[in-house]
């Protein structure tokens, strides 16, 4: 008799991006400790009590690969440059400091770097072992794109450190970020390079982007001999999302993904749910993706108010498969929830209601796939 193999059951897997609103105890300890009414110590532990508050709460919204959402980051941008305020930085020339606009009006700045050589105060290694302590479940963690960081220093205004000079310690640094988180088990590390699509608003001409694409591809480069790192790299596009807007919504996509596709990853967390026409993004990454990459869709918006259905979330993971084959489709949200520390924009209890709708849609989805192979 003939052995027929009954084709395999194929998994959809769902990520979170990172990060969640801090608790109101930590979001209170902010103000306290930035007011000089609490030590540095003390805030530690209460940002050691988010984090294994929000991975308990975490792992009650499905099963696998959690983030200790970002509790204890200032913010995804600066992490690993805010321990070095002010010695090293200056906020001072703020209309020399790159400067980023929301669509609501707000802005965030960067800081220059006023003192060479550029350096790390602080690795995200740190969070991974951190959530490890707390939490048995697989860690994924998100750090800075070089591409976001060369913009502490724009130009050579320190004397005898030239821009090159700063480039190959941010790459090194970098390297280092997620080496360190890998060498530590994360399960996943995510590149956030949410300045790609901002950069077309700088420079429509594209030139920027090539530059920054160029730049995160010197670390990616680094991690070429090691398959089983490069399948734990990925990368994260979207518009930016800060106090419920975006800063780069409004940079037609099909300009920016087909040129996102030089980047020397094989993992993508794209932006998808935010998007006016998700047929016209998701044939142009039919188009240039590649057969070892995995692309993990964006099917939740953080900064819609309203919470997305299990059945919204299947629809849209159905609209996708007619362009991506589902062995290389994943879910995710379209952004982190608090990019920030200070963003209170959404409660916390809605996050969780978004991410179970992103995770149950995405069984759902899984279900009837496989019955209609
Ligand atoms: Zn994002």
């Amino acid at each position: 008799m003939m052995n027929v193999t009954k084709p395999s059951w194929i998994t959809i897997p769902t990520e979170l991006i990172g990060s969640l609103p801090r608790t109101t105890v930590l979001l209170e300890g902010q103000q306290a400790y930035k007011a000089g009414h609490m030590t540095e110590n003390q805030l530690n532990i209460l940002q050691d009590k988010a984090v294994r508050q929000t991975l308990a709460e975490l792992e009650k919204t499905g099963p696998g690969q959690i983030t200790d959402g970002e509790q204890a980051k200032p913010s995804f941008l600066v992490y690993p440059i805010a321990p070095l305020y002010p010695s090293s930085y200056s906020f001072d020339d703020i209309i020399d400091c790159f400067t980023i606009t929301f669509s609501d009006g707000h802005q965030r700045a960067l800081p220059r770097l006023m003192k060479a050589p550029f350096q790390y105060g602080k690795y995200a290694v740190d969070y991974v072992t951190r959530a490890q302590q707390y939490s048995r479940r697989p860690i994924k963690q998100a750090i800075i794109s070089p591409s976001a960081l060369s913009n502490v220093y724009p130009r050579a205004t320190i004397p005898g450190y030239t821009r090159e000079q700063f480039l190959d310690d941010l790459v090194n640094e970098v390297e280092k970020d997620i080496r360190l988180c890998l060498e530590a088990g994360a399960d996943k590390v995510q590149m956030d390079f949410t300045e790609a699509r901002l950069s077309l608003k700088i420079d429509p001409s594209g030139q920027l982007l090539k530059q920054f694409i160029h730049l995160n591809n010197r670390v990616l480069d680094r991690f070429d001999n090691n398959s089983e790192y490069q399948y734990k790299i990925g990368v994260h596009i979207c518009p930016g999302g800060d106090r419920d807007s975006y800063h780069s919504l409004d940079v037609d996509y099909s300009s920016v993904l087909p040129i996102i596709f030089d980047l020397h990853a094989s993992t993508f967390y794209f932006s998808l749910a935010s998007e006016r026409d998700r047929k016209k993004s998701l044939a142009i990454i039919r188009k240039f993706m590649k057969p070892n990459h995995r692309i993990f869709l964006g099917v939740i918006d953080p900064c819609d108010a309203r919470v997305e259905t299990a059945e919204q979330v299947c629809d849209r993971i159905l609209e996708a498969v007619r362009y991506i084959p589902i062995e290389q489709l994943g879910t995710t949200d379209d952004c982190g929830y608090a990019p920030f520390s200070d963003d209170e924009s959404t409660t916390r209890a809605k996050c969780y209601d978004k991410i179970r709708a992103r995770v149950d849609g995405t069984r759902m989805a899984e279900r009837m796939l496989n019955l209609r192979k």
